[in-house]
């Protein structure tokens, strides 16, 4: 069974049924599809973030290698 659900469009108040985007003016109206962005946007971060650390291999040895930092 699925469930109708009516989202109101906040820019134009238009009511639209199951829809991901606004019929009148296109606004992103669905939730999931809000937070399926977010999820994206994250996971980009943190590739972005895995790429670095790939880039800068060394980084983790230098901070070994420094006098006031032991990290075993
Ligand atoms: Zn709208």
């Amino acid at each position: 069974m699925s469930v109708t659900r009516n989202i109101k469009c906040p820019k134009c108040g238009l009511f639209n049924t199951d829809k991901e985007y606004c019929q009148s003016c296109n606004t992103l109206i669905s939730y999931e599809k809000k937070r399926a962005l977010k999820e994206e946007e994250f996971i980009q971060k943190e590739v972005i973030k895995a790429k670095y650390k790939i880039a800068n291999p060394n980084l983790a040895e230098r901070l070994k290698n420094h006098p006031f930092f032991y990290i075993e």
